[in-house]
């Protein structure tokens, strides 16, 4: 999801990422081990080894589960992993719902952010989270819905119906660890069962800043689903995937952004020739 996301801030950047470095920056880090703090103050993290892609793809189900379960149980959880597919694109498609916050009823999805400085951020930024949020609510309604079916991601792995978690894994584990079902498409049908009794998805969704460096709330962004230009947004990013344009550069309003791209130093992009 994140890549089709940055597609919203430089497309350009995004191509050029594919065959490019790109070295994780201080704010990067700081970001990731702020949502690990986060996660662990609604979740015990045990830390396991995978052996197989279907491990791989079972623990990604699994923890679908659980924290779908523990919204309907806590009203709230923390870096839920979500799958969907792009039918334009016919790929599988995933990310991670920073939160879904249970309030009068309704369960928000929510994305925390953290920022270098108490501002708030610019248009621009909020617009790339907007869209990556709306698709998280996109893929939870798509599953509450049961119409999308989680055997096209077994089958992109070459996994099936009869798939499972290896012995090896799960030998691994405590008793209390073991995931809830070993057979990975029946993981699937509980996940289908957990997301239609948690409260009903709330349109009403949300970005939550903070300082990076003194954890300060700084503000947040409330903005309503909106189906239109949801699907808007997804005709135009597919576009460039289905090779029927090329890759777009920031405009002349935009230029600032450059000044922050990994890929000015080097002088990669055609924008500094410009
Ligand atoms: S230098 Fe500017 S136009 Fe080029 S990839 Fe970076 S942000 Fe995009």
């Amino acid at each position: 999801m994140s890549t089709l996301s940055s597609q919203f801030w430089c497309e350009k950047a995004v191509e050029l990422s594919l065959t490019h470095k790109v070295p994780e920056t201080e704010a990067m880090a700081r970001g990731r081990t702020r949502h690990k703090e986060l996660h662990e103050e609604t979740a015990e993290l045990i830390p396991v080894k995978v052996v197989s892609i279907a491990d791989s793809i079972g623990l990604g189900f699994h923890n679908m589960l659980v924290g779908l379960i523990r919204v309907k149980e806590k009203g709230q959880t923390r870096e839920l992993p979500v799958f969907g597919w792009l039918s334009k694109l016919n790929i599988p498609l995933f990310g991670h719902i920073d939160e879904l916050l249970v309030e009068d009823d309704r369960t928000k999805v929510i994305d925390h952010k953290t920022r270098k400085s108490d501002r708030m951020p610019s248009h621009a930024q909020i617009r790339v989270t907007e869209f990556q949020i709306m698709s998280y609510y996109g893929i939870l309604k798509t599953i509450q819905s049961e119409a999308f079916d989680f055997r096209r991601i077994l089958e992109c792995y070459n996994l099936d119906s009869n798939s499972t978690f290896t012995d090896e894994f799960l030998d691994e584990l405590g008793p209390n660890e073991k995931p809830l079902e070993k057979n990975l498409l029946k993981l699937t049908i509980m996940i289908n069962e957990a997301a239609k009794i948690i409260p009903e998805l709330s349109k009403n969704l949300e970005i939550s800043y903070e300082n990076q460096e003194t954890k300060k709330h700084i503000g947040k962004h409330n903005f309503k689903f909106d189906a239109e230009s949801w699907k808007r947004d997804i005709e135009f990013a597919s576009q460039y995937w289905l090779g029927e344009r090329p890759a777009m550069l920031v405009g002349e309003r935009n230029r600032w952004k450059c000044n922050f791209c990994a890929f000015k130093s080097g002088s990669i992009c055609p924008k500094w020739t410009e």
